[in-house]
Formats: C-alpha cells, structure tokens, sequence
C-alpha cells in the first residue's frame, strides 16, 4: 500500500479519488510524524502534504450554515487559538499574521448568534488541570500527561494502554467550552439547550472525532472549512473592520492562548499552578519558559515551584513518545501535542506550499508568543469571566469538566508493562 488508508467511518478525514494521484505523499507523512502506517489517529498531518488536494477534512461546514438559516436555532460559534494565525494565509496576509479582531468580524457577518474564544474553555481547563497536577504531586501519582490533543488519547488508548491512568481526566478547551455553553450560557440567557447549535472551529480535524465523545459541541468544523465559508459567502476579509468577542465565555488569558504552540498547555498550567501552590504570582520566568518554546520535538527542563521542583517535557507527534519511551518515568509533568510545533501546525489549518509547511509553523509561533507578551492578563485566575464561572456557576452546579479515559479495551491489545509500575519500583 502506497498511501494512508481512509476507512469509509472515518470521521475526520476524506479522500476525493479523482484527485489522488498515488504519489504515496500523505504515507510518508503519517510514518514520520505518527511512526506508523494505515492506523489513522485522526491527525490529519497528510492533507498538508498532499500535493493534489486530494484530501481534506471531512467538511460539516454546510450542516453549519443550514442551522445559521434556521431562526429556530441559536447558533454558538467558538474559535480555538491557532485560528487567528493562520486564516490570513488564505487572504493574502504574511504567514503568522494575528487576526483575531477580522476574524470575529468575520463570523459575525457570516451569521452567527454568539461568538466566544476557545481561550476561555482553555482557561478553564488550565484551572482544573493545575488543580489535578498539585492533587498528584501531593498524592506522589506522577508523572501526569495532558489530554487536551485528541489524536494523543486516542495513540494512548491503542498503543499505551498502560499510560491510560497517568492522563489527565480533564476535558480538552473545545469540551468544556460545550459543556458550558449547554448549561451555563443556556441558562444565563434563557435559551432551551436544545435550541443551542454549538460549533466549535479549530485547526484540528481530530475535533470532528472527539466531538463524537462530548457531544456538547454540536460540530467541530477547521480553519480551512471557516475559510471556505467566508468565500462561498462573498465575505472581503481583507478589509474587514476589527471586532470582539461577546462577553461571559470571551476573551480568555494569555495562558488560554498559548495553548495553541507545543509548550503553551504546560508553561500556561505552570503560571496557574504556582498561584495555587503559594498564593503568589509567579516570577518571571513561568511567562517566557524559553527551554519549552519552539518546533523540537522533545523538549524538557525542571521547574522550581518552590516548595517542590517539577520536572517537565514537552513532546511533538507520537512518533516521540515510541523514540523516548523509557525516558519518560524521569518527568513529572508530560505534554504531548500529535502535530508539530502543536495545534498551530494541525491538518485543519489552510494549505501553504509544502516547502513553507516549517517557516509558517514558526511565524504562527512567533505570533502567538507576542500576543502572550503584549496581553494584561496573562494568567487563567486573573481572567474575570474565569472567576464569574466558577462563583456564579460551576462551584453551585454540576458541570462535567472531566472525562472517562477508560474505554481502552475498545482499542488495545497492549499488555506492556507500565513504565509507572517501573517508576515505583525504583
Ligand atoms: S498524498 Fe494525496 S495524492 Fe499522494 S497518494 Fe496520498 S492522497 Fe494521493
Ligand atoms: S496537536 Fe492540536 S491540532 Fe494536532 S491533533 Fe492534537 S489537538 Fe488537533
């Protein structure tokens, strides 16, 4: 077999046959970023090598603007940090351009009732996992490893089952975004939940797989799908005024932000993390954690949170976790992010000429990075809408923030020893 497999079921990824012509492109990527063959992870790393356009997301884009045209419906859009950089490449703007204020213009015109800023769910999700990494540094339950990347869960769950209980059990951004939209925003504004249409948009088009897991979120539709919207629809991005997102689930931190770059969901917990610990701000250090910024695939260092010292690595693509395997026990905290350079970098994101595919990746990085620099709050506690939530609604009622990791004998036939079971004997 000369190419990726793309099973009729799969719910992510799409092959338009006519186009494909067998240059074997989209196998070559899948080898060397997931370090497998024909086992898709929803990924979608191919579709940027695909030198034909022959494949692409599975697009719900349509299923979208039918809702927008149905006045029944309230239809909630939500938009994930990695968008902003790199919906321009599509407009004509250089690579990594910072577009956020034309993008929510953007969705506006398009028709969308409500437009919020996935860096809030991000936010959210820093607050809980720092809560859950101090609960496991104090309980001696190390190393943790993040689970806001579906396509890593899903690695996790086929190929490591025994790391399966080391994940965090906190929902991704685009999860507890949804599950608060469906109880939060529905009763804040009075809307029955099920006359709320949730559509989440991200550069992932593992999205579209997790979705089916927490189906709050109604469609996890790509920036490359937004894009074709706003040209079917005749939108002239170029020269649209900037706008904001609406309050409650709007604008989140700095922190929320970088969750988008392969380092970000770490460095961002760690500044949340520290707070908690000692009832402090952070030093310096914790907002430019250098040793974990950029596209290497393995990155590590050790933190002092004074009173106890993390340490920390940082993975890019799966295909990391099998070169460095027996290292891992020595971490404390573990990130992984399936695509390079993290979700900046995911299948969802538009086309740009495959030789460009490294020097786009960093410009987004770059570009995130200094919009982290130039934000007041840079902290998830410090986001007031952050703190509105939790007083007003999820310390009052029941949210489901968390998630269940422990469908793994749908997956696996894995019985390898846990590198855990390895760390506790030493
Ligand atoms: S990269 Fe694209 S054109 Fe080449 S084999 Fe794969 S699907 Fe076909
Ligand atoms: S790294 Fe980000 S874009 Fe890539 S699969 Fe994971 S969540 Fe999706």
């Amino acid at each position: 077999m000369n190419r990726v497999e793309v099973k009729k079921d799969n719910l992510c990824l799409n092959r338009i046959e006519e186009k494909c012509i067998n240059c074997g492109m989209c196998l070559k990527t899948c080898q060397s970023i997931n370090g497998f063959e024909n086992d898709c992870i929803n990924c979608g790393n191919c579709i940027l090598t695909c030198p034909s356009g022959a494949l692409t997301p599975k697009y719900d884009y349509q299923k979208v603007l039918g809702f927008i045209n149905d006045t029944d419906y309230t239809v909630v859009v939500f938009t994930a940090p990695a968008v902003r950089v790199a919906i321009g490449d599509a407009f004509g703007f250089p690579p990594g351009s910072f577009l956020e204020g034309k993008m929510v213009s953007a969705l506006k015109q398009i028709g969308f009732d409500y437009v919020f800023d996935t860096t809030f769910g991000a936010d959210l999700t820093i607050m809980e996992e720092a809560k859950e990494l101090l609960t496991r540094v104090h309980n001696k339950n190390l190393p943790m490893f993040t689970s806001c990347c579906p396509s890593w869960v899903l690695y996790a769950k086929k190929y490591h089952p025994e790391l399966v209980k080391k994940l965090s059990t906190c929902k991704s951004p685009i999860a507890m975004q949804g599950a608060m939209i469906k109880s939060y925003f529905a009763e804040m504004y009075e809307i029955p939940k099920e006359k709320i249409i949730s559509v989440s948009i991200a550069p992932c088009i593992s999205k579209k797989y997790e979705r089916s897991l927490y189906p709050d979120t109604d469609f996890a539709i790509t920036t490359s799908e937004l894009i074709l919207m706003i040209q079917e629809l005749g939108i002239d991005f170029k020269n649209l005024e900037n706008s904001q997102f609406d309050k409650l689930l709007g604008k989140g931190s700095g922190g929320g932000l970088i969750f988008g770059v392969s380092g970000g969901v770490m460095e961002s917990i760690l500044r949340t993390a520290y707070y908690m610990e000692n009832k402090e701000n952070a030093p310096e250090r914790f907002y430019e954690l250098l040793e974990i910024h950029g596209e290497k695939d393995f990155k590590e260092t050790t933190v002092d949170m004074k009173s106890f010292k993390i340490k920390i690595a940082v993975i890019s693509k799966v295909s990391t976790i099998a070169k460095n395997y027996d290292k891992l026990k020595e971490y404390d905290f573990i990130e992984v992010m399936s695509c390079p350079g993290g979700c900046i970098g995911g299948g969802g994101q538009p086309l740009v000429p495959i030789k460009d595919l490294y020097n786009v990746r960093h410009e987004r990085i770059f570009s995130m990075y200094n919009e982290d620099k130039n934000l007041k709050i840079k902290a998830s506690y410090l986001n007031p809408e952050i703190r509105d939530a939790y007083d007003c609604y999820i310390n009052k009622r029941k949210v489901i923030l968390h998630a269940n990791h422990n469908d793994i004998k749908n997956f696996t036939n894995n019985n390898k020893k846990s590198i855990m079971e390895t760390r506790e004997e030493k």
